[in-house]
């Protein structure tokens, strides 16, 4: 399995990086991961957007083009099944560690492919519970510095959840890995874009096939009660797509199946992925 690592494809098994990168010293880095159907990235551009959002955001500006990206994924990508790219940027190497930035550090850069199941957990839903958010104030830069999303994800998991919904300040913010939506009164509801939550790429499709199909839409906060009264909840990310959640806090959402809405929207999203491809 071939893997890319600063301009060189490599095995995987040969891929190494230094002790003093400050991706491994510092977690001093951000990530993207891009879908792929059948070798064709979803929304590349959207996610190079993101991408150099993240990078200004921790002062890390890289002159790579949308075609210079696509160049450097082309090598690693099959094109008979669904996969990912899951890059990598940190700070890079650097002799002494110090927190601030070292001078002339040249960017540590990686890319590698993984087969993806987006419908696992889609067909029946998942259960969910409601955390208080423990993370940082930046979360729409993508940073590889996930402590905070790893220790709330476990902590659904040790309870029989597959996903944790985060709450700041009595409202209802995304998933640990997942942007989050709720059909309230009939209306399907996403929390705005702020550096509460991570801008999903998905979330983008979501609101994009709800205006184009006459889904009543607003991206407004949610507060934690009215999340609880949601005829629909579902979370969504790219490698997992849109999965509904019939269980919030051991109690059912609607009748405890994946609701109409949900139904409606994977259709669309299922169609317009094979539009691209
Ligand atoms: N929010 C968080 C915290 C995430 O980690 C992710 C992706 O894994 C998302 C939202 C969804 O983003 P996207 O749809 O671009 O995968």
């Amino acid at each position: 399995e071939q893997v890319y690592l600063n301009g060189v494809y490599l095995p995987l098994a040969d891929a190494k990086v230094s002790v003093l990168d400050r991706g491994f010293l510092f977690g001093d880095g951000v990530y993207e991961v891009i879908p792929a159907y059948n070798g064709r990235l979803f929304r590349l551009e959207d996610h190079i957007a993101r991408l150099n959002n993240s990078l200004n955001g921790i002062r890390l500006p890289l002159p790579h083009s949308v075609a210079d990206w696509e160049a450097i994924f082309r090598p690693l990508l099959a094109d008979d099944r669904d996969q990912c790219i899951y890059l990598q940027i940190t700070r890079g190497y650097a002799p002494k560690r110090d927190h601030g930035f070292p001078e002339h550090v040249v960017p540590t850069i990686f890319a590698m492919c993984a087969d993806i199941k987006p419908f696992a957990g889609r067909v029946d839903g998942i259960k969910a519970i409601t955390l208080d958010d423990t993370r940082w104030q930046l979360c729409n830069i993508k940073a590889i510095t996930l402590l905070g999303n790893i220790l709330l994800r476990q902590e659904a998991l040790d309870q029989g959840s597959a996903e944790a919904i985060l709450v700041r300040n009595g409202y209802v913010v995304e998933g640990a890995a997942s942007n989050l939506f709720a059909v309230l009164d009939g209306e399907l509801i996403t929390p705005p874009k702020s550096h509460e939550i991570l801008p999903g790429i998905t979330r983008d499709v979501i609101l994009e096939l709800a205006a184009a199909h006459n889904i009543p839409y607003q991206e407004d906060v949610i507060a934690l009660e009215a999340l609880h009264n949601a005829s629909e909840i579902w979370v969504a990310s790219s490698t997992r797509e849109i999965v509904p959640v019939v269980e919030l806090d051991g109690e059912q959402v609607g009748n405890g199946k994946p609701g109409p809405i949900w139904k409606q929207m994977d259709d669309l999203l299922q169609a317009y992925k094979k539009s691209l491809s």
